[in-house]
This record gives C-alpha cells, sequence and structure tokens, in this order.
C-alpha cells in the first residue's frame, strides 16, 4: 500500500493524478500543449520515490533540451528535497556520453575522451580525403560516405580519444544491442525510465529506450503527436502512435484540460491543427486563471520593418509606455497591463533571418532582448581559447569551475600577441560571459561542464531569468510560454517554409509546418499576435508573399485585426482573405 502523501499530488488535476498515481508498466500520456505534462511527469517521479519508496537512482527522466532537464531538476528539487539529486534526469545525448564513459575500454578511448567538434571533425576528414572540399561536402551530407571512409575516421577519432556527436547514440545502441548482459545490467540499473516529448524520438534514440525497457517496460512516454516538428532531424512521429503496439498492455492517459493559455488562443489553436491532426477526436479545453481573455491579433504589416516597427511599439504600449501615443495605424487591444516586463514577451519566427528586422526595431526601441544564437557555444569565438587553456589544469586543483574559467581566460589573454590583443580581448570577454552561467551550474564538476559545454547547443545562449524580450525560432520554442508571443511571417513561403526554386512542397512538410504554427500559437498565455508581412526581402529581393494558409481556418470572430496602409498595385490575390 503506497503511503500518502496528499500535498505532493494536490496541486495536479484528476488526470494528471491519474498518470503520476500510476505505479509501474507501460504508460502513454497523451496530451495537447499546455495540460501540464512536464509537470506531471515531475510530480508523478517525486511520488515514486516518496509514496512508493522506489529508490531515486532507478529512475531516469529524459527530457528534449539540457534547459528542460535543468528545469525538471530544479522542480523536483522542490517537491521532493530529500531524493532529488540522486535521479538521473538528462538529454539522450547526456545519458549517451554518461554510458560511453563507462564503456570508454570497449571503444579503445580514455575515461576522459572529448567529443569532436565540426572542426576537428573537419581537420580529420581532410587528413583522410586530401581534400577540404571533399571534407566538408562529407560534413554536409552532400557526399556518400562508403564503409572504407568511415572505417578510418572512426579509427582516427578513436587514436586521437574522441567521439563525434553521433556516437553518442550510436555506440551506446551499438554496445547494448550486442551484449545481452551488458544491456540487462542497464535496464537494472534504470528501473523506471519517463521520456518527455516522445513524439521527437528518433530510431536511434527508440532504440536505445526499448533496450533499456526490456520486457519489464516500466516506461512511461508523454508527448503530443501534434507537436512533432523534429522530422528534418530524423525524428518519427510513428514511435508515438505505435506505442501500444510496442508495449502491449501500455495504461493510456490523455491530459485536455490546458492551464496556460487563454480561451480564444486554446479554440484558434484547435482550429490551426484541425485538418490534419494527429490525434483523432482531440480534445483541448481552456482551464487556466485568466482574468481576461483577449483575442488573437492579426496584424497586417506592409514589409518587415513595419512588422518590427509594431512589435516594439506593441512592447511599449503593453508596458504601459508613452512614447508611442499617436499611432495612425497599429492598433493594440488593451491599454497596458501591469505587471508585464520585458522577459514575459517572445517573438517566434520560422527562420532565423527573419530576427534582423526585429533586432533592429527592438534596439531602436531600447527595449532589451536576447537571440537564441544556432551556434553551438563551442563554436563562439573565444571559447575554444578558454576551453584549451581548461586543458591545462591540473584535476588535482581545487574544483571551483567558475574560478577556473576565469583563470583560463585570463591565461588566454596573456598569451595573445598585442598586436592581435583589441580584437581577441572582446572575443575572450565575452566569452566568458557565455561561460559564466554554465560553469556557475556545474560549480564543483569540470569534467560535467565540459561534457556540457560540448553538448550544449544553442540554448546555452539564453538565460531564462533574464528581464529581456526572448527572439526563438519557432522550434526553439518547445516546451516554453510567454504571457505576449508575437508570432511573424504568417506568410506562405515562410509558414509553410518554401525553399528557393521549391513548386511541390509535399503535403508531410506542410503538415509538419502546420503543426509548427500549432507550436508556436499554443506558446502564449494571455496574448497571442499574429503577423504577416505584404512585402518581405527574401532570397535577395522584395517578394510579396500570400498570407499563410494556416490563417485561413481561424475563426473570424476570434480575431482582432489591425493593419496599415499597404501599396495596392502589388496586393497578392490571397490578401482577399481579410
Ligand atoms: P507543452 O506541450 O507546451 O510542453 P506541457 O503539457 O508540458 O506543455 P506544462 O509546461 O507542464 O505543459 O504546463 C503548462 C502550464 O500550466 C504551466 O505554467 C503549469 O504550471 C500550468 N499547469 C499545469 N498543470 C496545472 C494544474 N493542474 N493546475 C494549475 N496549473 C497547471
Ligand atoms: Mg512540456
Amino acid at each position: 500500500e503506497p503511503v500518502a502523501v496528499p500535498a505532493l499530488l494536490d496541486g495536479l488535476d484528476p488526470d494528471q493524478r491519474a498518470a503520476a498515481e500510476r505505479l509501474d508498466g507501460p504508460l502513454l500520456i497523451i496530451a495537447g500543449p499546455g495540460t501540464g505534462k512536464t509537470r506531471t511527469l515531475t510530480h508523478r517521479l517525486a511520488h515514486l520515490v516518496t509514496a512508493h519508496d522506489v529508490p531515486p537512482e532507478q529512475c531516469l527522466a529524459i527530457t528534449f533540451t539540457r534547459r528542460a532537464a535543468e528545469e525538471m531538476r530544479e522542480r523536483l528539487a522542490a517537491l521532493a528535497p530529500e531524493h532529488a539529486g540522486r535521479l538521473t534526469i538528462s538529454t539522450f545525448h547526456a545519458l549517451g556520453v554518461r554510458f560511453l564513459r563507462e564503456l570508454h575500454e570497449r571503444l579503445g578511448l580514455s575515461a576522459n575522451f572529448t567529443i569532436a567538434g565540426t572542426e576537428q571533425q573537419l581537420a580529420i576528414l581532410t587528413e583522410i580525403t586530401g581534400a577540404e572540399k571533399t571534407a566538408r561536402e562529407l560534413l554536409d551530407g552532400k557526399t556518400e560516405w562508403d564503409a572504407d571512409l568511415r572505417d578510418r575516421y572512426t579509427k582516427t577519432l578513436r587514436a586521437r580519444d574522441l567521439v563525434d556527436f553521433d556516437d553518442l547514440i550510436t555506440q551506446p545502441v551499438a554496445l547494448l544491442e550486442a551484449d545481452d548482459a551488458l544491456a540487462e545490467s542497464y535496464r537494472d540499473r534504470y528501473r523506471w525510465i519517463s521520456v518527455d516529448e516522445y513524439q521527437d524520438v528518433d530510431e536511434l534514440q527508440y532504440r536505445l529506450l526499448r533496450l533499456l525497457a526490456g520486457e519489464r517496460a516500466n516506461l512511461t512516454a508523454i508527448g503530443d503527436p501534434d507537436q512533432a516538428i523534429y522530422r528534418f532531424r530524423g525524428a518519427d512521429v510513428g514511435f508515438f502512435l505505435r506505442f501500444r503496439q510496442d508495449f502491449p498492455g501500455a495504461a493510456t492517459v490523455q491530459l485536455t484540460r490546458n492551464y496556460r493559455s487563454g480561451k480564444h488562443i486554446i479554440t484558434g489553436a484547435r482550429q490551426a491543427i484541425e485538418p490534419t491532426t494527429l490525434v483523432p477526436g482531440r480534445e483541448l479545453h481552456a482551464c487556466g486563471s485568466h482574468a481576461e481573455h483577449a483575442l488573437i491579433g492579426l496584424h497586417t504589416a506592409a514589409d518587415e520593418t513595419t512588422e518590427a516597427a509594431f512589435i516594439a511599439r506593441t512592447i511599449d504600449q503593453l508596458l504601459g509606455g508613452s512614447s508611442f501615443h499617436s499611432l495612425d495605424s497599429g492598433r493594440v487591444d488593451g491599454d497596458g497591463d501591469g505587471g508585464l516586463s520585458f522577459s514575459d514577451f517572445a517573438v517566434l519566427y520560422r527562420t532565423d533571418s527573419q530576427a534582423r528586422a526585429v533586432v533592429e526595431a527592438l534596439t531602436r526601441a531600447g527595449v532589451p532582448f536576447q537571440k537564441r544564437s544556432h551556434d553551438r557555444l563551442l563554436h563562439r569565438p573565444g571559447v575554444a581559447e578558454i576551453l584549451r587553456e581548461l586543458g591545462f589544469v591540473s584535476p588535482e586543483q581545487a574544483a571551483d569551475v567558475p574560478a577556473r574559467v576565469r583563470g583560463a581566460a585570463e591565461a588566454a589573454l596573456s598569451r595573445i600577441p598585442a598586436a592581435e590583443l583589441d580584437e581577441r580581448a572582446v572575443d575572450i570577454h565575452t566569452a566568458l560571459d557565455l561561460l559564466a552561467p554554465l560553469s556557475r551550474v556545474h560549480e564543483h564538476d569540470l569534467d560535467a561542464f565540459r561534457t556540457e559545454l560540448s553538448l550544449g547547443a544553442e540554448v546555452d545562449s539564453m538565460d531564462p531569468r533574464a528581464d529581456r524580450v526572448s527572439l526563438l525560432t519557432l522550434h526553439a520554442a518547445k516546451g516554453l510560454e510567454f504571457p505576449v508571443v508575437f508570432l511573424i511571417g504568417c506568410e506562405d513561403g515562410l509558414l509553410p517554409l518554401r525553399w528557393q526554386g521549391a513548386t511541390d512542397l509535399g503535403a508531410e512538410h506542410v503538415n509538419e509546418e502546420r503543426r509548427l504554427f500549432f507550436v508556436g500559437m499554443t506558446r502564449a498565455q494571455d496574448r497571442l499576435y499574429l503577423s504577416h508581412a505584404a512585402q518581405r526581402h527574401r532570397h535577395g529581393a522584395d517578394r510579396s508573399l500570400p498570407v499563410s494558409p494556416f490563417l485561413a481556418v481561424l475563426g473570424q470572430d476570434l480575431l482582432e485585426r489591425h493593419g496599415e496602409a499597404v501599396p495596392r498595385k502589388r496586393k497578392p490575390r490571397q490578401i482577399s482573405l481579410f
């Protein structure tokens, strides 16, 4: 009989509670955006270790991003402080690193192997093929690898005590598939496994999960097929859809109460996904405690510059500013909510290049922002220098990671010849800033810091605590929420995205783009603004893009339209939609 821990599950609704209370066996939780998936998973883990006495060491929770793992760790620390530190909460890649550190000998690596960055991969491939161009094409996936090349590449990596990013999953899978006793030992270690965002697992991740779950299969998969947006990276929503075949006898729980968004936003999002939903009969109800339910703003801009100006103006207005009093075109509902700050706003876009106009407008208006960059942190100027210096630090030295990072930056600066000092110094100072949050997280663990750094993708450039407007691609916005969201560039060609010269986009691509639109809309808590520009600079020319077909299904009663005078002569036909 489980011990009753009433307070722990108090914050859950009946469906969330049912999911959290389920002790063992495979469990599929199908749940729309904002229905508390992440929250349910966290409470479920806390409940397992406190009420059911499951040893925390036997719990493995897999998240999609490092940031999601961190957030889950924090929430668990609040719910079950005495156990939280002993659970494994990790991304697939970080889990792969952990396995390979344990199994290094089988691959001929030392326990301190490092993860090759793109530069190192390129150098090795150039050595082998004798041509940098060929090497680049191999890395771009433009040229096929043959078995001999693959073999030489892998041997060279291993000889230098390196693994590459792909190895982090392929190698553990290969090792566990080849050695059942080994797989069994991992199954014994992790008896309770949960995976957030299961709709976006790829084949290798799926194979790893099956190896780890085994027959016992205390596997909880949680996700939303309608938010599957990583097909281009090899993710396959099919694994979610066939979970119940893969794990016979799986219990299913659906979460349909959305606590995040106002009711018009939810209705609009439901309409947007309805034409191609992967969850037949899907339900999603607005259950949040919203004081008011704003309509969805739909803004027609003349071009990307005025679209960006609209954003700056609206932020100012919602913050209660007065600098833009005489609005002649854009009209914003409401007259300034109290209590909003810059970090409550997010601007979401399909392609990174759309951010430029927004950056300019916000800079001009003096609005602080942070933009998630697509560079891996490792490739930022200055970071490599600091890391190289860190390599010289002996492990016996006191493990105060932030202090050591600072020391390494100083050492790097002292090595730079005077001639290039100014320029490089700026790089190194910037790099030091970027490394400072991360080094604080791993205060006493230099190895973990370096691993994270090699794995840490674009995420690292965002500080969730900074009071700044967030500029994000739709993909990067997955799992996040903001009181006010601007989803810009709602045009046919951007949403759905059309590559230059592409004619037939293919139904699968358009469906995925629609899901991306759905993900974007459902990030908004209180206010959602959709915007499109009648004309936009794209592929080197000013183009008139028709309005996104995804807007056409939104009920007129949900929309509050505002627009600017759009040049008439080139008004595309589809604009008559409004
Ligand atoms: P996504 O699909 O976007 O990842 P999600 O299903 O993971 O969404 P969460 O991020 O866990 O949703 O929760 C969304 C919001 O709803 C959060 O602000 C969370 O605190 C709130 N929430 C979830 N469940 C409840 C509840 N039972 N009562 C009140 N608020 C809740
Ligand atoms: Mg979530």
